[in-house]
């Protein structure tokens, strides 16, 4: 990666973002469609098995949907953050598909309000994806309590993390509507005020992009950091070494 920008915030050294804006493959987009369509028929069935169990299990809609609201806030947050520390675009498939799309929204962070439903959203179909297919095989009723909160909580928090990034884009966007920006002035969308604190160099903090609720509890109890610290400990890996740059990211350690 020679052609880096020097940016003009002192150590921070970021790719061209030019060059991050080009290299979305174009096998990828067939593989987000084939993740959409499959995420679609999965969530279907799923939700058709939830919509006959309601008479029976209809207890379960608000815990689990309430509890797959938080958690696609942490997942979303933890894979936000595995994106962004971890790994480099020059990485084979992984590099250019999944972890481009977290370097080129650090250099520009408009981009991501012209992409589309699927550029935007596809990738976290294909996280959800293979759970999702498990609980096709388990089974439902009110004879099986354990394993149907655990349907309904997957359920809710796949489609919840589904729409984690577009969460995230709407935050982004210069004018939203009036509805969005009730729900982003209530929490109940990811506030842009609140999300400009991860966009503030070294881009180390306040990962989650759901309801940005987890944020200030994960913050508090240093969650990062001392992950980065154990997976450094063990890999020798240095945490935002293509992010920001060498030197900016050893001087973080
Ligand atoms: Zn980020
Ligand atoms: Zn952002």
């Amino acid at each position: 990666m020679d052609d880096h920008n020097q940016s003009s915030f002192s150590e921070i050294v970021q790719i061209n973002k030019e060059e991050l804006a080009s290299g979305y493959p174009k096998w990828f987009r067939v593989v987000e469609c084939l993740a959409l369509i499959a995420f679609f028929v999965s969530t279907g069935i799923i939700l058709y098995r939830i919509f006959l169990s309601i008479p029976d299990l209809w207890y379960l809609l608000l815990p689990a949907s309430l509890l797959g609201w938080i958690f696609s806030d942490f997942i979303g947050g933890v894979v936000h953050w595995a994106g962004d520390t971890w790994g480099s675009v020059d990485f084979p498939i992984f590099g250019p598909a999944l972890i481009r799309p977290f370097r080129e929204h650090h250099v520009d962070p408009y981009a991501i309000t012209r992409h589309d439903f699927i550029e935007t959203n596809a990738a976290c179909a294909l996280a959800g994806n293979p759970i999702l297919f498990v609980c096709l095989f388990l089974n439902m009723g009110k004879d099986y309590k354990v394993t149907s909160f655990l349907i309904y909580f997957v359920f809710f928090m796949t489609i919840f993390v589904l729409f984690t990034n577009q969460i995230h884009k709407w935050s982004h966007t210069p004018n939203p509507n009036r509805f969005l920006k009730f729900l982003q002035n209530t929490r109940i969308f990811l506030n842009p005020e609140h999300h400009k604190i991860h966009h503030t160099v070294p881009f180390n903090k306040y990962y989650c992009i759901t309801t940005g609720w987890m944020n200030p509890i994960l913050t508090r109890i240093q969650f990062f950091p001392r992950l980065e610290r154990l997976i450094t400990k063990y890999t020798r890996a240095l945490p935002r070494r293509e992010d920001i740059g060498i030197k900016a990211a050893e001087k973080l350690i």
